[in-house]
């Protein structure tokens, strides 16, 4: 048995109409047009880092579609559960979703979002991913991914308040206060693992003066149903989070340093949520754009004797570069915390996946020997750059570098941008304890 089989919730027969409805309601005849199009020129090959890292033909973004969903149309949707169990080694463990491909295809071919088709169709059979299922029902059960109750979140924000009350004065973790203009979203993983992001964030926010708050519920911005290819719970966990925002009169949704959580509640949300115009009802911001948009209008300063005097690069997650748009304004940032920033090669909208994303990498440590096999053009890359920092605004590029950095004897250490300008921000005066003014 292979490692990844172990973790399949599959049985019994194949529900071949709800296939079928599932292939005709995703954009069906797109879907079968592009599936027509595809003239197998192998344009996209090299454009995926699985097929980079191996050259195994199987692993050029069309074999792995036509393999999938391009079966699954052309056997009309009946198929069954030992065909599903092929495509899910591919749609999980050989294809992140990242659309990189799609930038190299002739014609445009979506080859993610097909992909994230066949997920669906995988999922409604019972042939997806246990963690991410688990994961699925804690957001059922509880609105976050870990399951925490609403008591939890309020006691760390308490508690990091405290703990930096020594070191910089004022600095405050509102909970659900009303008609804020940025309700801040956040990753599960913060409250458990990272607690030190939601501090970082609240002291960038106390020194700007901001006006926000987080919610003691519809405060966790990811999505795994969404990787899961679970189409309801994906909405639900969209609609946590714009209810809530709307519950409270926010004028904006602000999310972390997350990629998959901009995508879902950026762009994906909006018609998983039943809003047909692909609008949000409030407005969505990465963190990166607030950050961006402080720096370059002053409203938080960098000390220029602590910028990072060594070599520094930039990891684009896909979802907040290539998908969500943003990768010249990183590169702005980058000016003002180092002074040796050396990009990577490829970069920008063209960057390579980090390979932790699509879902694999809160998935556990089942699957780290493929993590890092496809994660060789990453580490390639970087260690190609000498730097010795490397910066993301993502929790999953951010796991899955450490973990290359490990792997590959790279010598770096990762960093969000908010760990990072918490190294070399300015605090004004007013900020300071009485101990540490002048
Ligand atoms: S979406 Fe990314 S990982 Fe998937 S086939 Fe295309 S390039 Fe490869
Ligand atoms: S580049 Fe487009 S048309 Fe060419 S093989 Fe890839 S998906 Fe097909």
């Amino acid at each position: 048995m292979k490692e990844n089989e172990k973790t399949i919730n599959a049985s019994g027969k194949t529900d071949i109409e709800r296939i079928r409805h599932i292939l005709s309601e995703n954009n069906g005849s797109l879907m079968r047009t592009w599936l027509s199009i595809c003239s197998r020129c192998g344009l996209c090959a090299e454009s995926c880092f699985y097929y980079l890292a191996e050259k195994d033909p199987k692993l050029s973004p069309a074999y792995k579609l036509k393999a999938t969903l391009g079966e699954m149309y052309r056997q009309k949707g009946n198929v069954d559960h030992e065909f599903l169990k092929h495509c899910y080694e591919i749609l999980w463990f050989k294809c992140t979703m990242c659309k990189r491909c799609s930038l190299f295809c002739p014609f445009g071919i979506d080859i993610a979002a097909m992909m994230a088709v066949a997920r669906n169709v995988c999922c409604s059979q019972g042939v997806t991913p246990n963690e991410l299922l688990e994961f699925t029902e804690n957001c059922r059960k509880s609105g976050n991914h870990m399951g925490l109750p609403p008591e939890e979140i309020v006691d760390v924000c308490q508690w990091l308040e405290e703990e930096i009350e020594d070191e910089i004065k004022g600095v405050t973790i509102p909970i659900d206060k009303p008609d804020v203009k940025y309700m801040y979203t956040i990753n599960p993983r913060e409250v458990v693992f990272y607690p030190n992001d939601i501090l970082d964030a609240a002291v960038i926010f106390s020194i700007a003066e901001e006006s926000w708050t987080i919610p003691s519920f519809g405060w966790d911005c990811t999505n795994l149903p969404m990787f899961a290819g679970e189409r309801d719970a994906a909405a639900q966990a969209v609609k946590n989070v714009y209810n809530q925002a709307i519950k409270i009169g926010a004028e904006k949704i602000l999310i972390t340093e997350c990629g998959h959580a901009y995508r879902s509640l950026a762009f994906e949300g909006p018609y998983m949520a039943g809003y047909p115009e692909g609008k949000p009802p409030v407005e969505v911001v990465h963190y990166v754009e607030l950050i961006h948009e402080y720096l370059v209008n002053g409203i938080i300063s960098v000390d220029p004797a602590k910028k990072f005097k060594e070599p520094v690069t930039y990891q684009d997650p896909c979802n907040v570069g290539r998908n969500g748009g943003f990768w010249k304004e990183p590169r702005k940032i980058m000016e003002y915390i180092a002074h040796d920033f050396r990009d990577m090669i490829p970069s920008g909208e063209y960057n390579h996946c980090c390979g932790g994303g699509g879902g694999i990498m809160p998935m556990g440590p089942n699957y780290k020997p493929g993590r890092m096999e496809a994660g060789k053009i990453k580490a390639r890359q970087i260690k190609e750059t000498g730097a010795k920092i490397v910066i993301s605004p993502c929790h999953n590029c951010y796991d899955q570098i450490s973990d290359l950095g490990e792997k590959y004897n790279l010598g770096i250490e990762v960093l969000s941008i908010k760990e990072a300008l918490r190294k070399m921000l300015v605090i004004p005066e007013k900020f300071k304890p009485v101990s540490l003014s002048p």
